[in-house]
């Protein structure tokens, strides 16, 4: 297949290489001139999408992927597919999507789960909205760059489900690191909150997987002085994009709404820009209740 990668950033470049690597022919294009290995760079968006089969772009924001779909939409050929996997607002994946149903072409909004080494790896895991016919075109794609690809429903419901369950992991991150912090202040070692938490009732992702204190549970951004991983700025941004929906659809969500407010503080007056999302535990740790 004849693909375009636009958006060859942190997570970009090595999806982008993984589908060079399965033998695909991949052209890049990203405005701050990246590479990734196996693909061949074009000058413009347009140039890089005008012979692709599949033209997939994973890009900062919302506003950004508005411009780049209006950008390269009336250069791609008839019958191609758009697939977008960065993590925007519901409204902005409705949005690409109906300018490309609009233009002849199809369109998946399919954001990822599973960080930068997900992406090395090719383990992401993708959850996709739009047609069936346009997740059939996306899922051997996705099967390249992850281990799972759910379709989750019409355009936007990919992005739907990645607002929902980052909620939770904001959410999780921030009740694990303030109990590792009250257990500290009980004077409870580190190795023995986890060995218990991890195998009883108060098990997640955060504790299991990435857990936020250093030197404890598997290796995590908390054992490389929480340089992420995955951005504490990230996760503010996923936070706000879920708040932006619970509005939208009158929906209460009073945990999400603290998790953004927390995650708001740390990075904008607390130094947390640049951390890792589970620095939240140094943060708690110097903390009392006033
Ligand atoms: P990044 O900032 O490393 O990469 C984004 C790239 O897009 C940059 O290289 C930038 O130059 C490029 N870009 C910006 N505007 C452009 C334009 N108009 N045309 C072409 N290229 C343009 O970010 P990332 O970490 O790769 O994340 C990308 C998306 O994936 C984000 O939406 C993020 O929320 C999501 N995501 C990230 C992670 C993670 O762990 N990093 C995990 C899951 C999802």
């Amino acid at each position: 297949m004849q693909i375009a990668f636009i958006g060859l950033g942190n997570m970009g470049a090595p999806m982008a290489t993984n589908l060079a690597k399965a033998g695909h022919t991949v052209t890049g294009f990203d405005t701050a001139g990246t590479t990734a290995e196996g693909v061949t760079n074009a000058a413009t968006a347009e140039d890089a999408v005008k012979t692709a089969d599949v033209v997939i772009t994973m890009l900062p924001n919302g506003a950004i992927l508005r411009s780049v779909a209006a950008q390269v939409i009336p250069a791609m050929k008839p019958g191609a597919t758009l697939i977008d996997c960065s993590t925007v607002d519901v409204e902005s994946a409705r949005a690409a999507a109906e300018m490309a149903t609009a233009a002849g072409l199809q369109f998946v909004d399919g954001p990822v789960s599973g960080g930068t080494v997900g992406a090395i790896n090719g383990t992401l895991t993708f959850m996709a909205g739009g047609s069936d016919a346009a997740f059939a075109t996306a899922k051997p794609l996705f099967d390249i760059m992850g281990q799972k690809a759910v379709h989750c429903g019409e355009a936007g419901a990919g992005q739907a489900a990645k607002i929902c369950n980052n909620m939770i992991l904001g959410v999780t991150m921030i009740a694990t690191c303030e109990a590792f912090a009250l257990a500290d202040k009980l004077g409870l070692d580190r190795q023995k909150m986890f060995d218990v938490v991890s195998t009883s009732s108060g098990y997640s992702w955060s504790m299991n997987a990435y857990c936020p204190a250093p030197g404890i549970g598997p290796q995590s951004p908390a054992d490389n002085d929480y340089k992420p991983g995955f951005a504490a700025e990230l996760m503010l941004k996923d936070l706000r994009l879920s708040q932006q929906a619970a509005e939208a659809a009158d929906a209460d969500t009073p945990m999400g709404q603290a998790a953004a407010a927390l995650y708001e503080q740390f990075v904008e007056a607390e130094n947390g820009k640049g951390m890792d999302f589970s620095a939240m535990l140094p943060r708690f740790e110097k903390r009392g209740r006033g």
